[in-house]
């Protein structure tokens, strides 16, 4: 780490309620970068769950800042090595871990031509099955969100590049 503009890609600074505005007609904290109340733009707070936080210190200054990223879910296909895959569209396509990916174009028949990264806010997808599938922490970036029903896992994203963080069960909290 040692980009003095960031951290690296995904990144986005932690902004606090009180490097708000005041929004002038009902007073709470208003974010003038998206135009919206601070509650509800996509700004990252201090305390959130579902974020991945770090601490980067710009090189020579002392100074440190901290950056934050959401942290979202994909359900891959584990296969026997342990390696892991996407579920239905370029099944070959190994999905490494710690590595930033570029989404890849692969029509396929039966499927909506959409390329991306097809991942959810919540590791929950009732309608499909876990048998050799596992549940992956990852962020993305370059993204558009898409609604489906709430029994289908609601909001999903289609995002151009995405990196693998870990398992549901690692610990994703890092200071670095
Ligand atoms: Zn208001
Ligand atoms: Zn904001």
């Amino acid at each position: 780490m040692t980009d003095s503009r960031g951290p690296g890609e995904g990144w986005q600074h932690v902004v606090y309620a009180v490097d708000t505005y005041t929004c002038t007609t009902c007073g709470e904290p208003w974010c003038s970068i998206h135009q919206d109340h601070y509650a509800d733009c996509p700004c990252i707070g201090p305390d959130e769950d579902s974020v991945q936080y770090c601490e980067h210190h710009v090189p020579g200054s002392g100074v440190g800042f901290q950056y934050g990223r959401r942290i979202r879910y994909k359900l891959m296909r584990q296969r026997r090595d342990g390696s892991l895959g996407p579920l239905f569209i370029n099944r070959s396509r190994r999905i490494s871990v710690g590595e930033w990916m570029d989404a890849e174009d692969h029509p396929t028949k039966g499927y909506a031509h959409r390329p991306g990264w097809h991942v959810v806010l919540q590791p929950y997808a009732p309608h499909l099955s876990m048998r050799g599938r596992v549940w992956m922490c990852v962020a993305v970036t370059g993204y558009e969100e898409f609604e489906r029903p709430e029994r289908q896992g609601g909001k999903w994203l289609l995002a151009q590049r995405m990196i693998v963080l870990g398992g549901l069960n690692d610990e994703l909290h890092t200071s670095s």
